[in-house]
């Protein structure tokens, strides 16, 4: 049992029962089998272009579905209930491509670049991290330099979630002589370009199958001057304006894994008999299932709330809003996907139970798009304004 938010619309309540239709139907029955061989599942980015998942926010005016982030949570939840990692292919695109065309693109590049995404074909990836600057993500080092009407890139990148099977990445590289942000400048890069090379896939804990990372190698690639998108020196605040947008869809997906894994937990316990009677009999368990079920509904309703004020463009205080929805719901998804396993049992421990993979996965979200450390600084920055 979970609820739904009091303030969804009509359209959103299709919209979810659809999405988890979907889930059941494609979702669930190869969950365990793109962990377990780490597989990209090819067969599913069709499905989800035809359905607008992959280019979420391209426009209408360009052939996109321009859905709300509300919805774009709505799917990415009810996917992540099986799995997080085809959960995150939900608008794949946005950081790396879309969002920064929207927020700071010429007319001209979204002429070029809007309809290729919309085809729902096109799988992007968005490169800020570096060996030397995780957190400190303005510390970066790639640098782009002048060269006649093009830009030159040298440098690389680490930890590329969908670097693998990407057609683009935005990389984020220094341009001029500016300190620290201020001299960061976004460029968008085809990785078919002479110079760019990619790592093997990064072998990782979890998060496998559909969204593998590698890491990107750039030496004298040569890009045009229309690829860099915003203004020489603007990059890194689009960036952040774009992950600041992703945090929600993250926390969503954080909010599935959770639910996903109460669900086993409630089920498996109502079969599972010790001491002749079900284990869900035992206060002490019931305990744990009311623990994680009240912190699932927290993190939801503060998702939802964020959402809601995203879409209806009230954005005061959304960058600590959004820091908050995503630290409360990733660590809610650890702690709930480490008691399920837990509820299981020695059966939690195996991998023949999706528990195992989905404490694996939820471990990312408190890591990535900035750790849950960064986002407590980013709120307490807010409240110390
Ligand atoms: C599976 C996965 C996918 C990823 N995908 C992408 C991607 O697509 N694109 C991309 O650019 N990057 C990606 N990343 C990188 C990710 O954003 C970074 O790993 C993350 O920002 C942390 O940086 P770091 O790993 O260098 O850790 P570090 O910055 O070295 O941090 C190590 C520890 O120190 C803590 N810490 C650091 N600074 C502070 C501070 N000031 N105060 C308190 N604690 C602090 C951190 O919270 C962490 O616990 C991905 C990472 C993973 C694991």
């Amino acid at each position: 049992m979970s609820y739904t938010p009091i303030h969804f619309s009509e359209d959103d309540r299709i919209f979810q029962a659809q999405i988890r239709l979907f889930a059941e139907r494609e979702v669930a029955p190869i969950a365990d089998e793109i962990d377990h061989e780490d597989r990209f599942p090819d067969e599913v980015i069709p499905k989800f272009g035809d359905m607008g998942l992959l280019q979420w926010s391209v426009p209408e005016a360009y052939g996109g579905p321009e859905g709300s982030l509300t919805k774009l949570c709505i799917a990415r939840e009810e996917l992540a209930r099986y799995s997080l990692s085809l959960s995150v292919m939900v608008g794949e695109n946005g950081n790396g491509m879309a969002l920064p065309l929207l927020f700071a693109g010429t007319e001209a590049q979204k002429q070029k670049y809007f309809p290729i995404l919309a085809k729902g074909r096109t799988l992007v990836a968005f490169a800020l991290s570096e060996p030397e600057a995780g957190s400190d993500a303005a510390a970066l080092r790639t640098r782009a330099v002048r060269d006649g009407d093009d830009w030159l890139i040298n440098g690389s990148k680490i930890f590329v979630t969908c670097g693998p099977v990407a057609d683009y990445v935005l990389v984020l590289a220094r341009t001029n002589d500016a300190p620290r942000a201020k001299g960061v400048s976004a460029f968008i890069v085809d990785t078919t370009l002479p110079g760019v090379t990619r790592g093997s896939k990064n072998k990782k804990m979890g998060y496998n199958g559909a969204t593998p990372n590698c890491d990107f190698f750039f030496e004298d690639v040569r890009v045009s001057a229309d690829a860099m998108v915003g203004g020489d020196g603007e990059g890194f605040t689009i960036a952040m304006k774009c992950m600041e947008f992703n945090r929600p869809a993250m926390s969503a997906s954080a909010v599935g894994v959770a639910q996903g894994a109460l669900d086993q937990a409630i089920a498996f316990a109502k079969g599972r008999e010790q001491f002749g009677k079900a284990i869900a009999e035992f206060q002490g368990l019931q305990f744990m299932m009311a623990d994680i079920a009240m912190q699932i509904e927290a993190a939801r309703a503060l998702l939802y709330e964020v959402t809601a004020r995203y879409d209806l463009g009230d954005m005061d205080g959304y960058g600590g809003l959004s820091a908050m929805v995503k630290t409360l719901c990733s660590d809610a998804a650890m702690k709930a996907t480490t008691d399920a396993v837990q509820i299981l049992g020695g059966y939690g421990y195996m991998k023949e139970f999706p528990v195992e993979r989905m404490m694996r996965d939820a471990k990312v979200t408190q890591i990535f798009e900035g750790t849950n450390q960064i986002q407590r600084m980013l709120i307490a920055r807010e409240l110390l304004k």
